[in-house]
């Protein structure tokens, strides 16, 4: 079977793309646009106002959490707050994994992993409306995958997002993050890697620890804190309105969280993103976890892991697609009292 994606490397950059063709377009596709209409329509034909018969994993309006089988099914469709279900058109799929290959002077690797989506039940609730007890739900279903899939022996990261309105990304208008294990280290998170090493090796301290004790002095960024969590709009933000929410304690890996973190982790979560929705008036956003990778033979220790939230107040034009620098808007300062009345 041909594989569904191929990851190929810029041989100059370094990093890697995914040529990804799974989709099936066609060229003339790509010419086509989406009104407002497209956007509003999709309740009739949501894929996902039922419990599919693929989930892989689900979780009742109680909190209890289940695999599907024919035994609970009944109940689980009428009871279902949350619901895994394989990507139906998935980035990442079987393959064969670790092999790089040559083409020319380029090489590739072919797309091996998973593509979940993490659905939630209502269509017309965002997770800025949900209560904590339901936030809380979506991020231990994170957590829950994540442990499942970061020891599948391709898998070296395992990305964990979600995208919120049309100018974020979102194809469907419903609510879903989704989770894709991939054979590679993203560049993105490489470079933090490599970064935080090297402040690690020089200063001997974390340098993600130091950021946070510095906020919690200065207080100028500060949005949210509690015994746990810390959310601030970071000092170089790379979009108006951005926010990050980090552990307070150094851990490596989001993996590592236990329930009892996981309710103050939903309960900053959900105050963020009830902060964006009213003082932006229902954004389009994307937040994404950054975690330490999940390559079996190193660690990554002085990586501390945490979720970035993005809201989408511009897009990147010629500018930052030339020069890789990002515009924001408004000063970080101001956004941050700004979100801290809302
Ligand atoms: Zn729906
Ligand atoms: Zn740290």
């Amino acid at each position: 079977m041909r594989n569904i994606s191929e990851l190929r490397l810029d041989i100059v950059s370094g990093d890697w793309v995914v040529i990804a063709t799974g989709r099936g377009k066609r060229p003339h596709d790509f010419g086509k646009k989406r009104g407002d209409h497209w956007w509003k329509r999709q309740k009739k034909s949501c894929p996902f106002e039922k419990l599919l018969p693929e989930a892989l994993y689900v979780s009742l309006k109680n909190g209890d959490i289940h695999k599907p089988t024919h035994k609970n099914v009944s109940f689980l469709k009428r009871d279902w707050f949350l619901q895994i279900v394989p990507n139906k058109f998935p980035a990442f799929g079987r393959g064969v994994c670790a092999v790089r290959r040559r083409a020319g002077p380029y090489f590739w690797e072919e797309g091996v992993g998973f593509h979940d989506v993490v659905v939630t039940r209502s269509h017309e609730q965002s997770l800025a409306l949900m209560s904590k007890d339901e936030v809380e739900m979506v991020i231990r279903a994170y957590r829950d995958r994540y442990i499942q899939l970061k020891d599948d022996d391709c898998v070296e990261y395992v990305s964990i997002f979600h995208n919120h309105g049309p100018e974020a990304g979102a194809s469907i208008a419903h609510p879903h993050s989704q989770i894709i294990s991939i054979p590679v280290i993203p560049p993105d998170v490489g470079r933090s890697i490599k970064g935080s090493a090297d402040f690690f090796r020089k200063h001997k301290k974390c340098v993600h620890c130091l950021m946070i004790e510095h906020e919690l002095e200065d207080g100028i960024r500060v949005i949210y804190e509690d015994e746990k969590f810390i959310a601030f709009v970071p000092y170089a933000s790379r979009t108006a309105f951005e926010v990050r929410i980090f552990p307070k304690e150094h851990l490596p890996t989001f993996g590592s969280i236990h329930n009892s973190e996981i309710t103050y982790l939903a309960r900053a979560v959900k105050t963020v993103l009830g902060k964006l929705y009213k003082g932006l008036n229902n954004p389009s956003y994307n937040f994404f976890i950054h975690t330490s990778p999940v390559v079996h033979t190193a660690t990554f220790q002085h990586y501390h892991w945490h979720l970035e939230i993005l809201p989408k107040t511009a897009i990147w034009a010629g500018f930052e697609l030339s020069t890789g620098i990002d515009i924001s808007t408004i000063a970080p300062e101001k956004a941050a009292a700004f979100l801290r009345k809302q």
